[in-house]
């Protein structure tokens, strides 16, 4: 495909991303490689030596994901064995006593939940809100700056760009939970972060049949730091499970354009329904998000959340729906909804739902949620 000028297209890339080139003989994508450890005659070394620090398996998934995250400059992937092994991975590796690291005070809970962590290390932890790029106001003497957009579970949006812009000047790193929008949603190391981090776990694997993370960047000095950590700590992930989200990479176009549909005719159907309050998708045109999320995604995720009158009635919904399982994560390919305060630990109403759709029929996907709103309100 070099020999176009032009660059091919989401799915064209994420179709291709990370196969070798076609060789006799060869399967297109190789399957698993199951190995401990690697012959090394008269005591070679590289590029497979040990298997905590290298699998071939691992090599391809990290090509293609540098090559969806990072499509027009080089960049460097490790693939770890959870989406907080890669989240993990980058906030211990980078921090240490005396430093200081800027959290949303409104993200996904298991990296808030680092905040006691950092801090017995000696770590100062400051957390500001997503929306409003309030995180500005904190980034003084930081030296790390995460980001989470949209954020996990009220999907609120900031300017990557712009609070890349402001940390770099006050000498911070910048990384971005892109777990949501995943790389054919939104490319944060074009929008100036230096890492992009994300859950594989979610839309990016989509089937919700395996646990896998990842951290992007195009500077070899981080890169060297991540992988030096996934080896001392040994996040590492399977053969198998890395080759099952290899294989769902080319279907990723495919699913994130069908969640995008569906997210926003379930948006329309939820907005004419006087019980629910708190409709929110970033693709929305009268979301509080939209401007921002327009000028920075190109797709806008397979989540809608919104507010039921209370607990029961949230409840009574969930129980009501058929086709929609109940559980907790979001991305796959069928729809599934939680009460999210269930969990405790998030900022949100107890009839807060989080719902994400799959890839079923439109019609489907809102008929079943309309249905059971019409139980729950009886
Ligand atoms: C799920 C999630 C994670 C953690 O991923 P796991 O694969 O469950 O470890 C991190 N960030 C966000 C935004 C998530 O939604």
């Amino acid at each position: 495909m070099t020999e176009y000028d032009d660059t091919p297209g989401d799915s064209t890339r994420s179709v291709h991303a990370g196969r070798p080139p076609a060789e006799a003989y060869e399967p297109s994508l190789p399957g698993p490689v199951f190995a401990a450890h690697y012959h090394l005659p008269g005591e070679a070394s590289g590029p497979y030596t040990y298997g905590r620090d290298e699998n071939p398996t691992w090599t391809l998934l990290e090509q293609a994901l540098s090559s969806l995250e990072s499509p027009d400059a080089p960049a460097e992937t490790l693939v770890f064995s959870s989406g907080m092994a890669a989240v993990s991975s980058v906030l211990l590796s980078q921090v240490g006593a005396g430093d200081t690291v800027v959290l949303p005070s409104d993200c996904y809970q298991a990296t808030r939940s680092l905040q006691k962590r950092l801090e017995s290390y000696g770590v100062t932890v400051r957390l500001a809100p997503t929306p409003g790029d309030a995180q500005l106001e904190v980034l003084d003497g930081a030296k790390l700056l995460w980001i989470e957009t949209p954020s996990n579970p009220g999907l609120e949006v900031c300017d990557i760009r712009r609070l890349a812009d402001a940390a770099h000047a006050a000498g911070a790193l910048v990384a971005v939970d892109n777990t949501l929008a995943t790389p054919l949603g939104q490319r944060p190391l074009e929008l100036g972060a230096d890492l992009s981090v994300a859950s594989g776990t979610k839309a990016l694997s989509g089937h919700g049949d395996l646990q896998l993370g990842y951290v992007t960047t195009r500077s070899p000095e981080l890169a060297a730091a991540v992988r030096l950590w996934r080896k001392t700590v040994g996040a590492i992930p399977g053969p198998m499970e890395s080759w099952l989200a290899h294989r769902s990479l080319a279907t990723l176009a495919l699913r994130v354009d069908k969640q995008a549909v569906n997210a926003l005719a379930l948006a329309a159907a939820l907005r004419e329904r006087p019980e629910v309050t708190g409709l929110r998708h970033p693709g929305l045109p009268e979301d509080p998000s939209h401007e921002v999320a327009s000028a920075q995604m190109i797709r806008f995720g397979s989540v809608v959340s919104f507010t039921l009158p209370d607990r029961e009635y949230a409840e009574r919904f969930l129980g009501a729906l058929l086709l929609t399982a109940e559980a907790t994560s979001f991305g796959s390919v069928t729809s599934t909804a939680e009460r999210r305060a269930r969990w405790g630990g998030d900022a949100v109403p107890e009839g807060f739902i989080r719902f994400s759709v799959g890839v079923e029929d439109a019609a489907d996907i809102v008929r079943d949620v309309t249905h059971a709103l019409d139980v729950a309100g009886k």
